[in-house]
């Protein structure tokens, strides 16, 4: 199973992502989360990326397909995939094409999480991540048991430094723009199915499960 998820930033994929890998037992790819991997252990990728992200700009195209052809390329990328913030753009949705031509690969499910930039706002600025495992927290929507700690790994919690609320409006007005020229691309190949993502994560993610099994809505 091959799935795209799209969404701005806040949409929730970062969190449904992480239930449908479990459940489908597929390979969660996020480019963000490869990114600032990169960045944390200071390789030349990370030098590369982090001057556009501080900036709420986007990575340059070459760079961020580069990392995703090789890493799909890996033997455990086989057995299905989730991508998570990749495509962001036209030419990397192109690119991710040729990548899935040359692995004799398709798409099954491009799916939209749509969510509006009022509650998008709210969701990156209470953002709390997990430094260990990457887990996605919300101060006041999904608070963990105990304050800064992970439930899942016990790793400490943190604020990305772009989720800051002079980086947030950036981040999205950048993005906006995107992804209508995203859905349109996938639009003309019939392959967008639109989730409501404003909902709790439980009910997106009995949406999202609709969709991957074929129901209809
Ligand atoms: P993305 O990966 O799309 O940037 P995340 O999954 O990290 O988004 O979610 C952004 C923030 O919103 C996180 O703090 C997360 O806990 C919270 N969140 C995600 N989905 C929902 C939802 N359906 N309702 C309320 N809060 C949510
Ligand atoms: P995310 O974790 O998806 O919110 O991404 C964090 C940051 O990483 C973005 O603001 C971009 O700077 C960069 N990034 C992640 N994915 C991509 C992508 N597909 N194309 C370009 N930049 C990206």
């Amino acid at each position: 199973m091959q799935i795209v998820f799209i969404g701005l930033p806040g949409a929730g994929k970062g969190t449904q992502a992480a239930r449908i890998v479990e459940e489908y037992g597929i390979r969660h790819l996020s480019t963000g989360d490869m990114f600032r991997a990169a960045v944390a252990e200071g390789t030349p990728l990370g030098l590369k990326a982090k001057t556009f992200m501080d900036q709420g700009q986007l990575v340059p195209d070459d760079v961020t397909i580069g990392i995703v052809r090789e890493t799909l390329a890996k033997p455990e990328y086989r057995k299905g995939f989730l991508l998570d913030g990749f495509p962001r753009t036209v030419p990397q949705a192109e690119a991710l094409d040729d990548i899935l031509a040359s692995l004799s690969l398709a798409l099954d499910h491009v799916i939209y999480l749509e969510v509006s930039r009022e509650t998008l706002v709210e969701r990156l600025t209470g953002r709390r991540v997990c430094r260990k495992c990457g887990a996605s927290y919300h101060v006041a929507f999904r608070p963990p048991a105990r304050a800064g700690v992970c439930d899942l790994c016990g790793g400490e919690l943190y604020q990305r430094s772009d989720d800051s609320a002079e980086t947030v409006g950036k981040r999205l007005d950048v993005n906006l723009r995107q992804v209508d020229a995203l859905l349109d691309y996938y639009e003309t190949k019939g392959l967008v199915r639109r989730v409501n993502g404003e909902a709790p994560i439980d009910e997106v993610y009995r949406q999202i499960q609709d969709v991957l099994r074929g129901r209809p809505q």
